[in-house]
């Protein structure tokens, strides 16, 4: 395993640089314990076996330093302040290769740096993504603004000197915000998205769609999710919060059909590609918020027999859970990238006719404090009113156990 991070301190992304992996999942596995043991007993969490350059996707910021100099890097925790970054040890190498060329190129093709503060110059950021099983490589070039001089031959020269990428993507994102992607975008060489393999699926990801970052504990993850929803082919499963329908497909593999739900525009046209391309027919998509989305589905009577939800860091909603008390699937997969807000949905559901079975962690982000969680919830069953009939002595005429029942003894 590399050896410690030099950046570590200003960069703020790994918590746990420094600490042996053994000790760091110890640590998480304490943490999810605090957190989540009130709801049941946690199981012991899944870690990597090389936790290292495991994330698919770097992106790094650009600007100057005092003395004028191209710096590119993350930004410093809770600030626009750009820390260097020269080699990280979780980020994928190639894509780290990639974005030094790129930082090299700039000065030749006197491509400035975006300075946020004056609105001048022009690269803002730069979006690499890897994927891992099929090698394709993604490059997005975030500009301040629209203007790209003699962005075809910068283009070229960068195919040049990497050859291995599959497509360059030029998004605009003019407007002051701390959001990295604009709503704009240019395909400047190949198709515009890559593909990558999970869980013998192929997917097609477009620039702003959401990708897990870690893909050998991704697999690790979904095939726990699918696991634990016990499907048998005969039921009707709702993927909610789906990204491009990752979750949903695996599990239609073993389910009757699969309704999946989500935001983002270009998540769901990659994710109805994704699934006429892996010929997968019992699956379809909606683009919403999921908690609308349920409520539709609670107030039509429809039916479902398992609900996954992958929500983001800030977890589900109210209006979603109670849906799904509506609805009332006998099974919910809650896969989270929070145990906070997982903890806090976990309450309201709990109190909400369902109780948690299973509490799994997975390590998806070595070296940093973040943890994974799948969670298996089932319906409370509900105790059916029984009617008691009395015979001439007044004694219930159901016998009640073979150990009580004194009047079979005599
Ligand atoms: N299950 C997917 C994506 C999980 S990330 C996977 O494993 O890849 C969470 C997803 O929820 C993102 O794709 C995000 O765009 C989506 N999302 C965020 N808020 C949402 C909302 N209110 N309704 C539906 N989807 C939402």
């Amino acid at each position: 395993m590399p050896s410690v991070c030099v950046a570590y301190k200003k960069c703020g992304g790994c918590q746990y640089t420094g600490v042996p992996y053994p000790e760091q999942l110890e640590m998480k596995q304490k943490n999810e314990e605090a957190l989540l043991g009130r709801f049941g007993r946690v199981e012991r969490i899944l870690g990597m076996r090389y936790p290292c350059f495991y994330r698919n996707k770097v992106t790094a910021a650009f600007g100057k330093d005092k003395k004028g100099n191209i710096i590119c890097g993350t930004y410093q925790e809770g600030t626009h302040y750009i820390v260097q970054v020269e080699k990280c040890l979780i980020e994928d190498e190639k894509c780290q290769e990639i974005i030094r060329t790129i930082k090299s190129l700039l000065k030749g093709f006197k491509m400035e740096p975006f300075n946020e503060d004056t609105g001048k110059g022009l690269l803002r950021h730069v979006l690499v993504r890897r994927g891992i099983k099929t090698g394709e490589i993604m490059v997005v070039l975030v500009l301040g603004t629209h203007i790209f001089p003699s962005g075809n031959n910068f283009v070229k020269e960068l195919i040049k000197r990497h050859p291995e990428i599959s497509t360059v993507v030029v998004n605009i994102n003019e407007r002051k915000t701390s959001m990295v992607l604009g709503e704009r975008e240019k395909i400047s060489y190949g198709k515009g998205y890559i593909t990558d393999e999970l869980c013998g699926c192929r997917f097609r990801i477009s620039p702003s769609s959401f990708y897990q970052i870690n893909p050998a504990q991704t697999e690790v993850l979904y095939n726990k999710a699918v696991e634990f929803a016990g499907l048998t082919g005969k039921e009707s499963v709702i993927d909610a919060y789906c990204g491009i329908g990752t979750i949903g497909m695996v599990a239609a593999k073993h389910a009757k059909n699969v309704i999946g739900v989500e935001l983002n525009y270009a998540a769901v046209r990659d994710a109805r590609i994704n699934a006429k391309e892996n010929k997968i027919e019992n699956i379809e998509f909606f683009r919403g918020d999921a908690g609308d989305f349920m409520m539709k589905m609670a107030a039509g009577k429809e039916k479902a027999d398992v609900v996954f939800m992958d929500p983001p860091r800030a977890g589900s909603t109210e209006e979603f859970l109670t849906a799904v008390k509506t609805l009332g699937p006998k099974k919910v997969v809650y896969v989270s990238c929070n145990p906070a807000t997982l903890a806090r949905d976990l309450e309201f559901i709990t109190k909400n006719g369902y109780e948690v079975k299973k509490i799994q962690p997975v390590d998806m982000f070595p070296f940093t404090d973040h943890c994974e969680t799948v969670v298996l919830l089932t319906a409370k069953e509900k105790k059916p009113f029984e009617k008691k009939t009395y015979d001439k002595k007044g004694f219930d005429k159901k016998p009640q156990s073979r150990k009580t029942d004194y009047r079979k003894k005599r």
